[in-house]
């Protein structure tokens, strides 16, 4: 049995090392056939190989020029603060724990105008800077698939540089686009970058916020009409079905082993509201969207809510 055995392996090298000739063969025809350029610079990339070989749609040398020093403002008025935290002017007057009384001096309509519901906000760029927008906007409209090592990579490179910043034991939680819009562009970038922090910080993803009204993109209209359009667009709804956080985890490249799984759905503590919270978006602007994520997440019982995202606005 044994000649019989090695000659089987034997066989099974050699078509291993066909298959990965043929593999690439057709990366190389296709480099050739469909040529891409570095988003950056424009100079000729190799979109199949990998960003260690020198590959994707950035060149090496453009990837060691992004600009990701970190942006670290208070989210609402933009003051430079320790580590990004909110401002003492900005933070809502009422702790998440305590009710509120109705009518409490400066709310409106249950809203603190210009007040902060994050705690902080940790920006990884500036989007005034052109090379960032860029490849905001073509991981947004894009290139989703190709981008994604380059982005893994910025992320991760980001996170572990700042490791320090990121408040300890947080679930993770990306904004979500509303049914028809994640219909329309067939992925939520959030949900992304949200995978790539997992990848770097190991940090849990948890879909517990549910857009519930589709709204006007918020680019699109006036400054004095964002707060209105989102308000009351989001639900916290609880992680109780396992299926969904089985899809968060699938999402983070990162499945348990099913008897832990099981463990957790009986543990009360999967249904607990995560105290920490980092709410993950692509960009800041007006801040309008996370800002009433971050109340809606308040309001169910989370303590404390940072941001992150790629760009500040
Ligand atoms: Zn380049
Ligand atoms: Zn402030």
């Amino acid at each position: 049995m044994r000649p019989l055995n090695n000659v089987w392996n034997a066989g099974g090298v050699i078509y291993l090392s066909m298959f990965k000739k043929i593999l690439g063969l057709k990366e190389k025809i296709l480099d050739i056939l469909f040529p891409v350029h570095c988003l950056n610079c424009g100079k000729a990339a190799l979109p199949h190989r990998s960003l260690s070989e020198g590959g994707g749609w950035v060149c090496g040398d453009c990837l060691g020029f992004v600009n990701f020093e970190g942006v670290f403002l208070c989210p609402r008025c933009g003051d430079h603060t320790y580590i990004g935290r909110a401002c003492k002017r900005c933070v809502p007057p009422h702790s998440p724990s305590v009710p509120r009384q109705v009518g409490e001096q400066g709310e409106i309509e249950g809203v603190y105008l210009n007040k902060s519901y994050l705690n902080g906000l940790v920006a990884m760029g500036k989007y005034s800077d052109k090379f960032l927008q860029k490849l905001i906007k073509s991981l947004k409209f894009q290139y989703i698939t190709d981008l994604e090592s380059v982005f893994d990579k910025l992320v991760k490179r980001f996170c572990l540089k700042y490791s320090a910043v990121f408040p300890q034991n947080a679930i993770i939680v990306p904004v979500p686009l509303h049914p028809l819009r994640l219909r329309e562009r067939g992925f939520n970038q959030a949900e992304y970058i949200a995978k790539f922090i997992n990848g770097a910080l190991g940090y849990e993803i948890s879909n517990v916020l549910q857009r519930i009204r589709y709204t006007y993109r918020q680019s699109e209209l006036p400054k004095e009409m964002r707060e209105k359009n989102i308000r009351g667009a989001f639900k916290y709804c609880h992680s109780e079905s396992p299926d969904q956080d089985r899809e968060a985890k699938n999402l983070a490249g990162a499945e348990r082993p099913l008897a832990e799984i099981l463990h957790s759905v009986q543990d009360d503590n999967f249904r607990r509201v995560p105290e920490i919270i980092i709410l993950v978006d692509d960009v800041y602007t007006s801040g309008g969207t996370m800002q009433e994520c971050a109340k809606t997440l308040k309001e169910a019982g989370a303590k404390e809510v940072w941001g992150f995202v790629l760009a500040r606005g």
